[in-house]
């Protein structure tokens, strides 16, 4: 299937939100997003219904239609009820901040009890931590380099990584999009 894309606009700057059945994003953590071609894709192939479109059409020689902007699946899919053990996940619980000195950039992850002594790749045993800080601190023991997280690592339910998320929306997010995200925003005092 060959697509033409309207060449004024650049297609790949229009995903489609992905929701679920009951018109929930099939995922938060990360968001439920496709590119325009996946989302083109479900269309044709009916799994999914068209909530919202862009105004940028594409066209083939045997249709042309404009790109989808929200779509949501014809059949509902069980969302997980704990959230993936991510690398972005750990970095959402942690506000994106060193858990040492509270820096926000060069971040990479740090076993607060090292592999080296038995730590374990866990919720409860990573934090983020800045480059400087995880080199400082090496393979030793909290106690031993005097460095200690500043939260307690723990395993965040779904309702610690939304209040989280509200803090670092996606970097794109198209205005047919609000409708379905972060409604309860106002809600928060
Ligand atoms: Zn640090």
């Amino acid at each position: 299937m060959t697509v033409h894309v309207q060449p004024s606009v650049s297609a790949e700057a229009c995903p489609a939100l992905v929701l679920n059945a009951d018109y929930r994003p099939l995922s938060y953590f990360p968001l439920s997003i496709w590119c325009w071609q996946d989302a083109i894709k479900a269309v044709f192939l009916d799994r999914v219904n068209i909530v919202s479109e862009y105004d940028r059409m594409v066209r083939s020689p045997s249709f042309e239609m404009r790109l989808p902007s929200v779509v949501s699946l014809k059949t509902y899919v069980q969302p997980s009820r704990n959230p993936a053990f991510t690398r972005f996940n750990v970095f959402l619980r942690d506000r994106f901040t060193c858990q040492y000195c509270g820096a926000r950039e060069d971040l990479t992850f740090d076993h607060v009890i090292p592999r080296s002594k038995g730590g374990l790749t866990t919720w409860e045993n990573v934090v983020a931590a800045c480059s400087p800080c995880n080199l400082r601190k090496s393979d030793q023991l909290p106690r031993d380099a005097e460095m200690w997280p500043r939260q307690t690592p723990y395993a965040p339910d779904l309702h610690d990584l939304h209040r989280a998320g509200r803090h670092f929306p996606p970097n794109f997010l198209h205005e047919s999009w609000l409708d379905y995200l972060y409604w309860d925003t106002e809600l928060e005092p």
